[in-house]
């Protein structure tokens, strides 16, 4: 529930000198569900590569570290792919690598992502003690149409196992993603979902990530939908479904703090994720991982074993590297700081980023916006109004 006396994230943009995040990609899983672009790869060869490609990223956080100064950092998010296919020893060996290579700072909020599909206690248990200290479950849907039709391989009593696995486990964080907008999904649907997963025990997950299903191209689902087999639903429909979702979690007392997550506390917040929207800097590492730091971006190997071979020959396995110009960088504040609902872009922390007032940077973009009804000003930040929030995509476009 968005509250006044609800601590505010410090407004968008960082400063230079913050901490930075470390971004760690696994790119490996089970199966590719149909309607993923993520950067993922599965089958037995490629789980073959696991053991290598765990000590191809320790040499890399290793590198990035002194190639950085060994810079404070306050989070680690361990994205995918699936990096619960990886045992509880392998990520507590590129955490431990991150904490020689970087300064990781007490209290460090440590993510992992892991797939219902088999997540006991025990296993949970040895990511907490391998340091991981907030688990994000893709639980997606616990509809069981809604899960085939996703090609998910994890049933609905899955997720909730896994959910409970991560309880026992000790975790007293932990965020579930969850999908709508999916083909043949109900209103009705949509609010069971959220009823299940808000009546899970425990009290519930604390962060829930609501995203709506994009058809990307060169997917199988695009595939489907381009012959006619599948039909997604029209954004009508998806907003409402949006709508509903914003109006259940306020009743069940979550911040709606980013356009897509709500928090249970501003404790609950994604930390790291909040380093990306006020556009900070992250070191990004794996295959296909991009980093950001201040005037570059850079990218490394899309495939796994590219990735591994270029550190096994000792060479640096950036494959893209480009400059974020002055410009760029601003567009990207409001772009990205604007998803940030209540809290939004701050005049001062922009003036200070960026040497240039926002005034002076955007001042006709946001009169026009907020002649519109979708931006407001409100003590010194720059943040969408709710009307805004229902096109935030658009409103955030007109700044790059
Ligand atoms: S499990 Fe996640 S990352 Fe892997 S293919 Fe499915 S959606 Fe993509």
């Amino acid at each position: 529930m968005e509250t006044r006396t609800s601590p505010r994230i410090a407004a968008a943009p960082a400063a230079p000198d913050e901490p930075i995040g470390i971004y760690l990609h696994v790119p490996f899983c089970a199966h590719i569900c149909p309607y993923c672009d993520f950067n993922t790869y599965a089958g037995a060869g490629q789980m073959a590569l696991v053991p290598r490609y765990v000590a191809a990223m320790g040499r890399e956080i290793a590198r990035q570290g002194e190639e950085h100064g060994h810079p404070a950092a306050g989070t680690i998010f361990i994205g995918g792919g699936t990096p619960s296919l990886l045992t509880p020893d392998q990520i507590g060996e590129v955490i431990a690598a991150c904490r020689d290579a970087f300064d990781l700072l007490p209290g460090a909020e440590v993510t992992m992502e892991a797939n219902p599909n088999g997540l006991d206690a025990a296993t949970a248990a040895g990511f907490a003690a391998a340091g991981v200290t907030r688990l994000s479950l893709g639980v997606q849907t616990v509809h069981r149409r809604g899960l085939r039709t996703l090609g998910r391989q994890h049933e609905a009593d899955d997720a909730r196992a896994a959910y409970v696995a991560a309880r026992q486990a000790g975790f007293t964080s932990v965020s579930l993603d969850l999908i709508f907008g999916w083909p043949g999904q109900t209103l009705d649907g949509w609010r069971d979902d959220l009823d299940a997963v808000l009546a899970w025990p425990d009290g519930g997950p604390d962060h829930l990530s609501l995203y709506s299903l994009i058809v990307e191209p060169g997917t199988p689902f695009a595939d489907a939908v381009a012959r006619g087999i599948l039909r997604p639903l029209d954004d009508d429909a998806s907003a409402d479904l949006y709508e509903l979702a914003m109006a259940r979690l306020d009743e069940a007392g979550f911040e709606h703090y980013e356009v897509a997550n709500w928090a249970r506390t501003p404790a609950d917040r994604s930390r790291h994720n909040v380093t990306y929207w006020r556009n900070g800097s992250w070191a990004g590492i794996g295959a296909g991982a991009h980093g950001q730091w201040p005037g570059r971006r850079e990218m490394e190997h899309l495939l796994p074993r590219t990735f591994i071979e270029a550190i096994e020959a000792g060479q640096s396995p950036v494959s893209n590297l480009d400059e974020v110009t002055p410009r760029m960088a601003m567009g990207e504040t409001m772009m990205l700081g604007l998803r940030l609902i209540r809290d939004g872009v701050g005049e001062g922390a922009f003036a200070a980023r960026h040497g240039v007032g926002l005034a002076e940077a955007f001042g006709p973009t946001i009169d026009d916006l907020a002649a519109l009804g979708l931006l407001e000003r409100d003590a010194g930040r720059v943040r969408l109004t709710p009307r805004g929030l229902m096109v935030a995509n658009d409103v955030c476009a007109r700044f790059l």
